[in-house]
């Protein structure tokens, strides 16, 4: 029979949290800890200028790179916290699409790529797809940087070195020390590190620092989906030094023949958003993060989140995540098995993006399966 489909498809999977986010519709009323959004909406003011924009007829095309004002400002804006002269900015289809962009800019065929395990997923499938080979560094059990281990998988063939903090699935912060020792190291290698700082404002306990503070050859993903809940409007960006425009350009070209753009219209929303304060979210979080924390640190495993909104918690003894995340879903509360985000079974995800109450009832029925 002929072959329908490419080989590579067989290297994927269908993502693991969708497979949670579609049994969701199947239960009554569950309590969904699955999916990594927030609850709240976007902000009033925002939507209105995404409907100006709409109104006023930018429905068309944006330039390739992105709307010019919206990426004069993230330059400013990137100029003035990690003092880059003249930053390289293109502004993609949400985080993912910037990920899709640069692996294909930057990853061969037999390249590798240190990734801090556990990890976000996309990563992983991206890279395998493109025939690169992820090199996963163990970062149990505490999920710090683990900054020494990194340094001994670095081959010849290594391209880049990935970070995440405020980390999905961990809720980590890495620290200034680990960040600037992870500075030294890429920097003795003259290796890029790309740093996916969507969580970058769901800091709760001090600032989270930015390893683009400390090594020039970071490229930096940032996104406007999670701060401002607008996951489906779909905006991210990539910045980068100049020493690493080249990076950018050749992002850009594939931009050109792929996604050709970001939705133009909520690019000028997210003009907007930039100047939005989000502090009240983000204090709301806060509570929200004790509260999961408090309410299962003493049954649990875990390690306090500083930022993003996951807790990854350890499964109770004598079973596997994921028989734990059965059972879990079999009382109405959905959580995500540790194994979608990392080589093992141990842990689960839950992301607290839920009303009190709701946060409540979840930690009862786990405390009780606990
Ligand atoms: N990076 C991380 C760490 C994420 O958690 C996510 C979203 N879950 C993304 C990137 C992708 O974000 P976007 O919706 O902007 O594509």
């Amino acid at each position: 029979m002929k072959r329908i489909l490419a080989d590579r498809t067989s290297q994927i999977d269908a993502s693991g949290i969708r497979k949670v986010f579609a049994l969701a519709a199947s239960l009554k009323d569950p309590i969904n800890f699955s999916i990594g959004q927030p609850d709240f909406d976007v902000p009033e003011e925002l939507k209105d200028e995404a409907i100006k924009a709409i109104k006023a007829g930018q429905n068309k095309y944006s330039q390739t790179s992105g709307d010019g004002m919206l990426r004069e400002r993230l330059a400013e804006q990137v100029k003035n916290e990690f003092g880059w002269q003249n930053p390289a900015i293109l502004v993609t289809s949400g985080v993912s699409g910037a990920l899709l962009l640069a692996f294909m800019a930057l990853v061969n065929p037999g390249d590798e790529v240190i990734i801090p395990d556990p990890y976000f997923v996309i990563y992983k499938h991206i890279i395998n797809m493109l025939g690169g080979k992820c090199v996963f560094v163990d970062s149990y059990p505490d999920f710090k940087l683990p900054v020494e281990k990194i340094s001994e998988a670095i081959t010849g063939k290594t391209k880049l070195i990935i970070l995440n903090s405020p980390c999905n699935p961990t809720g980590v912060v890495y620290s200034e020390d680990r960040i600037k020792a992870l500075a030294k190291v890429a920097a003795e290698k003259d290796i890029i590190v790309m740093t996916d700082e969507i969580y970058e404002r769901f800091c709760y306990d001090s600032n989270c620092p930015s390893i683009a503070n400390y090594y020039r050859k970071s490229l930096l993903l940032r996104g406007f989906g999670k701060a401002y809940a607008m996951t489906g409007w779909r905006l991210g960006y990539m910045a980068a030094d100049k020493s690493l425009k080249n990076v950018i350009e050749e992002m850009t070209k594939i931009q050109q023949y792929t996604f050709v753009c970001a939705p133009t219209p909520f690019q000028k929303a997210a003009i907007a958003a930039l100047k939005f304060d989000v502090s009240d979210f983000i204090n709301a979080y806060r509570k929200k993060r004790d509260l999961i924390y408090e309410g299962l640190a003493d049954k649990f495993e875990l390690i306090k989140p500083g930022g993003a909104f996951y807790a990854f918690v350890k499964a109770p003894a004598g079973g596997t995540a994921t028989e734990f995340v059965e059972k879990a879903i079999a009382n109405n509360v959905l959580i995500i098995p540790g194994n979608v985000f990392s080589e093992k079974d141990t842990h689960f995800r839950i992301s607290y993006t839920t009303s009190d109450d709701k946060l409540q009832q979840g930690i009862d029925i786990l405390r009780r399966l606990a």
